[in-house]
């Protein structure tokens, strides 16, 4: 009977698809089937450590992308990253629609389409607290929100997790990514990161959300941060990743 209503309610109230703006014809939640074709999902291979698309080679002595051999991380690893998309064609459309346009029903297309495909890579049950990366308050003053967070708030109520959006924060005002290289965005990151309440990191099992991974040096630098004021576990996800070669 409620799929019976739920038909006769999309036929006369047909919802767009908030990318493409095409009426979504059979009711499904997120983005239409045409856009969602063009979004480059990853795929198993990915490097065990960062989730690097391995294309099918892996290496001999395990799944490690050229990045992380060069980087020389040690194994097992403090902390693994997944991401789910390659930042291009209708994922990197998305995200900027939410970090520019601020357009909420975008971001939750996306957070269907990341629980949709999160449990590929991630268990989900050990999981306590999601923490979006934060950012800096002057950088959230000049942008008023924090896209990570749109994004976060829908996925968290989605997978069921408790959203944590003050027990960590930024400290440090860093220069936008595209303005340092890889080796001065290290050095100004360092001690980029506080944890406020430390008992609400203590001992607990924590998957920190970020929309794109570029170079892993916010990650690396949160991850550390969490992990320092005792985190028994922190992993990371993304929703995008830059599709070009991760050796620095
Ligand atoms: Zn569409
Ligand atoms: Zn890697």
């Amino acid at each position: 009977m409620n799929a019976l209503l739920d038909e006769l309610l999309s036929t006369l109230f047909p919802r767009p698809c908030p990318l493409c703006r095409k009426v979504i014809l059979h009711e499904q939640e997120g983005f239409c089937a045409a856009c969602l074709e063009g979004f480059q999902v990853i795929q198993e291979p990915v490097c065990s450590v960062c989730g690097y698309p391995l294309e099918g080679k892996t290496e001999p002595e395990g799944p490690l992308c050229p990045g992380c051999i060069s980087k020389n991380t040690p194994l097992p690893p403090l902390y693994t990253v997944r991401s789910i998309a390659l930042y291009t064609g209708n994922v990197r459309r998305a995200i900027l629609a939410v970090k520019y346009g601020r357009q909420a029903p975008v971001a939750h297309s996306l957070s269907v389409f990341a629980r949709d495909h999160l449990t590929r890579f991630f268990p989900l049950s050990g999981f306590d607290r999601l923490v979006p990366v934060p950012l800096h308050p002057k950088r959230l003053r000049a942008r008023e929100f924090n896209q990570c967070v749109l994004l976060a708030r829908p996925l968290a109520v989605r997978l069921g997790i408790q959203l944590d959006l003050d027990a960590v924060e930024r400290v440090r005002h860093t220069l936008p990514q595209s303005a340092s290289t890889e080796k001065e965005r290290r050095k100004n990151l360092k001690g980029a990161f506080r944890v406020r309440k430390v008992p609400r990191i203590e001992g607990q099992s924590i998957l920190v959300f970020d929309d794109v991974y570029t170079t892993g040096a916010t990650l690396d630098e949160l991850a550390h941060c969490l992990l320092s004021a005792g985190a028994s576990r922190v992993a990371a996800l993304t929703l995008a990743r830059s599709p070009g070669p991760n050796i620095s």
